[in-house]
């Protein structure tokens, strides 16, 4: 009986990039139940085990019900305790030191930091409140330590961002090669359309490479575990077996990409003054990529023999020669799949580059089963942090800030003033917290992410910038993580469900859905906090003079007024609500404030190759991937017959760079930022376990999830332990050159370690193991390598 009483509506899951759709039951204003969708075609009713206990994450005991300012003797100090207080108190607070931090530094000292867990409506206000509220590019999401790299090099290689394939590709190839990639654990709904599609097809294969040994491994053909790093030389070595067994397809390479050559010895990201930065030329030239030939890239690849990459990498020849022969075979399609071990690479654009050389050498693209494919770790990375430009140099769709006729663009779809928009990319997120703490950054929000648990180096670098009394930190969430604890002003956030939200996955598919519970207590949504605090700003007050006199119309109004109600209210009446839904930001604002934001964004794309469907088609259907034309979704772009933006007679056309070519790039091996020695003798990679997300602040308040792994464990091989007189179970230090932590070694496990390499999760907060990794980047993407950093294990 109870069961009839259940309200079940659609939503996409909270967690992965994968996108599954799920079912969410509610009962008595709670959620009660959730279940795969079985009409969702990414899981068909599937979910992995952090989906099938979706319903528990918004009770956890101790969730953030009103804001919370830090006082003593009743009024702010921010060496006080947290107190209770009025929204109204809240941000008058904020909107006092905003100001004041505005007037006396300008706007680079105002800064935020956000995530691809934000909904679409909430990056894409974000976007505009810093961009074009407070003139600021210093607005950065996790994503960019999370897939920047993916990002750069599909811009740098295709002149667009995200996967030319899609999920359907699972069903088409004849081989999968997994590259520092355990969907096992960390996209386990894609594990089990790639475990279907191998199992029931004798001929189809499986290659894996790591570091370590890990579930995924379990059903490789070709198992291959490299030295960390190692990884950009294996992929010239198959470029060059490629080559030299004859197997270009001549007619694609020929009429279809460039060679160009990228800037070498580009450094590491780190603070200059740091030792390891000196042997390198620094960042500037990063980016730098020259036209070569055929024969130069040939002849840059060829030093890439079978003996030196097998000496190199420590992968043995015969693992090395078939994994390379999938790619080369003609007859055989390949799929390629990477998350974190090619995008937290110091080398992280050029690895995606690399195995986009791959594909193309071979024609191997844009067809189905012919798929490089860049897996996201979050679920809106793609539709929030990358597509509505919530990145520090980016404005939505592709468009980037450096660029005068995109910013124009911009202003004239946001109907601002012409120059409003700033010109310089903001701090990036390894350099906000540096900033931070040099005092540079002195008015800093964080919305949906762990700022503190999640950044590198973290108890030298993010932490002292928190708490440097030169700077007013505030950080919507819906629990009290560390980031949380650190600030000086909590405000709670809406989660899921209890607000209406959109998500873009990892395949271009966009999803909605509706709002189906309140947010306990006070918690509001951050889109309603973005909107809100706008309202607390004239433009008097944070835009120049200069600009106001040119165009009084503008004066007076508030940041509101001009940034989202702008010709919105009376466009997107609350009367276009499904009225069995509740919708609170709409209530409160007047006006269907998500979709008229969402149809505002969706102007960028239409006509541009990132068509959206109108905003309420979403609300019918399990998602469609973009470009939407014509009501049709695509599920290849680039090829004639599957990409409507390619004309009859095309054939193949990478549409995004102004030749129709992709970039296939020359670069070498390069070593990373820091290796094992004497004294910091062994490799510490760090990542995900399968039952928790990130930095754990929602999984670990569910009690199943908790008790599947309540703690981290630090990852080590069985003889590494016994020569240290290490037993299983032992509690260790684990200590770098920037800090410490305590674990516990497990030899045994799920995860089985080479000599010389740890692995330790970073879900646990009381083992925050970010205070031992290096905060080494990308210089060309700024994407931080959480893979590659030397380490001691000590005894206690
Ligand atoms: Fe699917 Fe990822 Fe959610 Fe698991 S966590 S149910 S794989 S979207």
């Amino acid at each position: 009986v109870g069961a009839l009483e259940i309200k079940w509506s659609k939503a996409p899951c909270r967690f992965c990039g994968t996108g599954c759709g799920v079912m969410v039951g509610v009962k008595d204003g709670q959620v009660v139940a959730s279940h795969g969708d079985t009409q969702a075609e990414v899981n068909r009713g599937l979910n992995c085990v952090k989906g099938y206990f979706l319903s528990k994450i918004m009770y956890g005991a101790d969730r953030l019900t009103t804001p919370l300012m830090r006082k003593r003797n009743g009024v702010y100090d921010k060496d006080g305790e947290f107190e209770p207080v009025s929204w109204d108190e809240a941000f008058g607070l904020m909107a006092e030191r905003a100001k004041k931090v505005l007037k006396e530094k300008g706007p680079t000292a105002i800064g935020m930091f956000g995530s691809g867990q934000w909904t679409i409506f909430e990056g894409y206000a974000a976007t505009k409140l810093m961009r074009a509220g407070f003139r600021s590019n210093n607005l950065d999401p996790n994503a960019r330590h999370c897939m920047a790299s993916a990002a750069y090099a599909f811009m740098r290689t295709f002149g667009m961002d995200e996967p030319m394939g899609c999920y359907d590709d699972f069903e088409a190839a004849d081989a999968f090669v997994l590259w520092g990639s355990n969907m096992a654990e960390m996209h386990p709904i894609l594990w089990t359309r790639l475990a279907d599609r191998r199992l029931g097809h004798e001929h189809v294969k499986v290659a894996v490479l790591s570091t370590f040994t890990h579930r995924s491994m379990d059903l490789a053909d070709i198992p291959v575990v490299f030295k960390p790093g190692t990884d950009l030389a294996i992929l010239n070595y198959i470029a060059n077996h490629i080559i030299t067994t004859g197997r270009v397809n001549e007619d694609f390479v020929n009429k279809h990409t460039v060679f160009m050559r990228g800037e070498t010895d580009i450094g590491y990201g780190l603070r200059p003054e740091d030792p390891r930065e000196t042997s390198a030329k620094g960042a500037a030239n990063a980016a730098n990529m020259e036209p070569m030939d055929f024969e130069a890239y040939k002849k840059l690849v060829s030093e890439y023999t079978l003996e030196k990459v097998a000496e190199l990498s420590g992968v043995e020849k015969s693992f090395l020669e078939e994994l390379a022969e999938l790619y080369a075979d003609p007859s055989r399609k390949v799929m390629s799949l990477w998350t974190m071990g090619f995008n937290q690479h110091v080398r992280g654009v050029w690895a995606n580059q690399m195995v986009y050389n791959i594909h193309l050498l071979t024609g191997k693209i844009s067809e189905p089963g012919n798929s490089p494919f860049s897996l996201t770790g979050q679920p809106s990375a793609c539709g929030t942090a990358r597509e509505v430009g919530t990145f520090a140099h980016r404005l939505p769709a592709d468009l980037v800030v450096t660029n005068p006729e995109h910013r124009k663009h911009a202003e004239e779809i946001w109907k601002l003033p012409a120059g409003l928009l700033p010109d310089k990319p903001g701090f990036h997120a390894v350099e906000q917290d540096r900033m931070l703490k040099d005092g540079k950054l002195n008015f800093y929000w964080v919305q949906v992410n762990n700022n503190i648990q999640a950044s590198p180096n973290s108890s030298n670098e993010a932490y002292p910038g928190y708490r440097n009394p030169d700077n007013f930190i505030v950080v919507s969430d819906a629990y009290p993580t560390v980031t949380a604890m650190s600030a000086d002003i909590i405000l709670p956030a809406a989660m899921w469900v209890e607000k209406e939200g959109a998500y873009g996955n990892a395949e271009r598919r966009t999803h909605v859905w509706h709002q189906l519970v309140q947010a306990p207590g006070e918690a509001r949504s951050d889109l309603w906090q973005l909107a809100e605090f706008s309202k607390r700003f004239t433009t008097d007050e944070v835009w120049p003079q200069e600009i106001l006199d040119a165009n009084p119309a503008y004066r007076g109004k508030t940041l509101f007024d001009v940034l989202y109600g702008n010709g919105n209210v009376d466009k997107f009446p609350r009367s276009e609500i499904n009225p069995d839904y509740a919708n609170n930001e709409a209530t409160e604002f007047g006006f269907y404030i998500q979709k008229g934001l969402f149809e505002e964004y969706a102007t960028f794309g239409r006509g541009h190759g990132h068509d959206l469907a109108p905003y309420d088609t979403y609300h019918e259907v399990r998602g469609l991937r973009w470009p939407v034309v014509d009501g049709k979704e695509t599920r290849w772009r680039y090829r004639e017959g599957l990409d409507p933006y390619v004309k009859p007679g095309e054939g193949v056309k990478f549409y995004g760079r102004p030749d129709g070519k992709a970039v296939i790039l020359g670069v070498p091996y390069e070593p990373p930022a820091e290796s094992p020695d004497d004294e910091f003798d062994i490799w510490l990679v760090t990542g995900r376990v399968l039952e928790h997300w990130h930095s754990g602040s929602m999984t670990l308040r569910v009690p199943e999830l908790y008790k599947a792994f309540p703690g981290a464990r630090c990852f080590m091989n069985a003889d590494d332990a016994r020569k240290r007189g290490i037993n299983q179970g032992a509690e260790v230090r684990v200590i770098s050159r920037r800090g410490e932590i305590r674990s516990r070694i497990e030899t045994r496990g799920r995860n089985r370690m080479p000599s010389g390499v740890i692995f330790v999760p970073w879900f646990d907060a009381s083992q925050l193991i970010n205070k031992v990794t290096l905060d080494a980047t990308d210089p060309i993407s700024k994407q931080t390598d959480y893979k590659k950093c030397a380490v001691k294990i000590v005894p206690v």
